[in-house]
């Protein structure tokens, strides 16, 4: 039974979610999470995945996870440091180190969890941290629970970027200061300038951390963008995800041996929640495995990402200055983003409207993801889609 101050607080809060249209009506999938999906029994175009290169339904995945069930059942027991760590999870973080560069890796939960206790357990309150201002809410968090002096920097603006620099070194008030960005800004598609904030950081010895959770698997032929500048001995955290087109779940941090040991012994996730179970963390290195073999997968996202772009830029839709295959086309108005969204799932396409306080107020968007497991067909008749309810809402 709900409190009268808690229902009160929830019934006003939801109606008013629902008067501005940012309550998110949640879908239920009825099977497999592919390009193509079934709700209410009906199939649609799926745009929304961030499952990048189909890896969530690839076949070798699944055999891999079915493998490590047999051999170690569903679950890791309890956390590493209590009841040892599965020779899978040091398999994983070998993989992960491999194929990021660097001299070792942790793995964590999920790519969320591993913001949260990666950057709490190197910054404290004597602490500054320069963060995008468009980071992602994951790392947003992690900075507020290290307690440390939160400076944000204009999107990208790498002057802004140097100045607050700068101000915070010479003020003399803080013992470290990290600068913090995503690799690839997931709601407009575009890519970091890692050598610019990696050359500030030089000079002013900053902490680097690039959350690389919408670049692994995309850029860099898969890569990533760290990868794709050629900076891996020159960023500290190589921050990633396991959930994305990777297509499993969890989350790691690449880094200097000194790093991931102090990670193990001091972040708190890791040291008071179980690891993931042996099926992902299989299934995750088969996925490393293939990526680092091939770059077929990422060459079919690429060349569907580019179509896609190109055939609803020549629509007349605004799809921004993405630079991988996220595909936004930005509407602005909130309530017209829902309304663009429920009438492209009404004609079979499911690509879901994002709005504050996911992107900032005023820039509401559909956010297209096209992945390499879709095919031309899936795509044209997206597009067929989007012309006649782009035309009917008068957004082209
Ligand atoms: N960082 C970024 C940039 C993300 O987009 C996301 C997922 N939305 C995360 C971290 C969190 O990853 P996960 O879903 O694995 O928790």
């Amino acid at each position: 039974m709900n409190s009268k101050t808690l229902n009160r607080f929830l019934d006003d809060r939801i109606a008013d979610l629902h008067k501005h249209g940012l309550y998110n009506e949640i879908d239920v999938v009825q099977g497999a999470n592919g390009p193509v999906i079934m709700i209410d029994g009906q199939e649609k175009v799926n745009l929304s995945s961030n499952n990048y290169l189909g890896l969530a339904t690839d076949e070798r995945l699944k055999t891999a996870a079915k493998q490590a069930i047999d051999s170690h059942g569903v679950g890791a027991g309890a956390v590493r440091t209590i009841n040892g760590t599965l020779d899978l999870h040091i398999q994983l973080e070998q993989k992960l180190a491999q194929f990021k560069g660097t001299e070792a890796a942790i793995s964590y939960q999920s790519g969320f969890n591993c913001n949260m206790a990666a950057i709490s357990a190197v910054m404290d309150n004597h602490d500054a941290i320069l963060s995008d201002s468009l980071n992602h809410a994951s790392i947003i968090d992690g900075c507020r629970l290290s307690r440390a002096t939160i400076i944000r920097y204009e999107h990208s603006d790498i002057k802004d970027l140097r100045q607050k620099a700068k101000a915070a070194i010479e003020s003399g008030a803080y013992n470290k200061i990290m600068v913090i960005t995503d690799g690839v800004f997931s709601m407009d598609g575009d890519i970091a300038k890692l050598p610019e904030i990696a050359d500030i950081a030089e000079e002013f010895d900053l902490i680097t951390y690039v959350d690389d959770a919408h670049g692994s698997g995309v850029t860099g032929k898969g890569a990533g963008t760290v990868k794709q500048f050629g900076l891996e001995k020159r960023i500290d955290f190589q921050m990633g995800t396991l959930s994305k087109a990777i297509g499993v779940v969890g989350g790691y941090v690449a880094g200097k041996e000194n790093l991931i040991n102090w990670l193990k012994a001091r972040s708190r996730p890791f040291l008071f929640s179980t690891a993931i179970s042996p099926a992902d963390a299989l299934a995750s290195t088969e996925a490393l495995e293939i990526l680092m073999n091939s770059t077929e997968l990422n060459e079919l996202l690429w060349e569907n990402g580019n179509y896609l772009k190109v055939k609803l830029g020549n629509l007349g839709f605004n799809i921004g200055n993405s630079e991988t295959p996220i595909t936004p086309c930005i509407i602005g108005d909130e309530k017209q983003s829902q309304e663009f969204s429920k009438r492209l799932f009404e004609e079979g396409v499911y690509a879901k409207a994002i709005v504050f306080p996911t992107v900032p107020r005023g820039t509401g968007r559909v956010r297209n993801m096209p992945t390499a497991a879709h095919t031309k067909e899936m795509l044209d008749k997206a597009i067929t889609v989007y012309e006649k309810v782009g035309k009917a809402l008068g957004i082209i």
